[in-house]
């Protein structure tokens, strides 16, 4: 797996740790970030949502989301360093570990990708392997179909 690759699947994990499905926070759990960066990385979390869902034609605070970001990157102190021909982002761990992973995904063609799940309920990360990236949920199966019940129910219903 290239790094590209490894940083935009990092920004998924990272984004996955909560599931609005069963309302579950791991991110204390999930040793993606340190104790007293919790409160910061939370914020950081669901800015980094809002960027995924505006990937997936969702109205998105895409603006306040890459402010929210930036200073969160000045904050850790986020530099480029270069090594055997290659430039890698700075920290490589805690949150400023996956702020570097973030500018290095959004510098991949791939990005646009990286969505969140169009279900308002929903929005899990999810990475969009389809040749036209035309995927629109987390799990067909389970998002779609719900959403096709909700519009099948909002039409009979009127
Ligand atoms: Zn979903």
């Amino acid at each position: 797996m290239n790094g590209a690759k490894a940083s935009l699947l990092l920004v998924r994990d990272f984004v996955n740790t909560f599931d609005a499905e069963t309302n579950a926070d791991s991110l204390a759990e999930s040793g993606l970030v340190g104790r007293t960066e919790l409160a910061q990385a939370l914020e950081v979390r669901e800015a980094l949502r809002a960027l995924l869902m505006a990937h997936n034609g969702l109205a998105a605070d895409v603006d306040g989301a890459s402010r929210l970001l930036d200073r969160a990157a000045r904050r850790s102190r986020l530099t480029v360093r270069f090594a055997s021909g290659a430039a890698r982002v700075h920290p490589r761990r805690g949150l400023g570990g996956i702020l570097a992973a973030t500018a290095e995904a959004m510098s991949s063609p791939d990005w646009p990708r990286l969505k969140a799940c169009r279900a308002d309920d929903c929005h899990w990360a999810f990475f969009d392997e389809a040749r036209n990236r035309s995927r629109a949920w987390c799990d067909m199966k389970v998002c779609g179909n719900r959403q096709k019940v909700h519009r099948y129910r909002a039409r009979h219903a009127a």
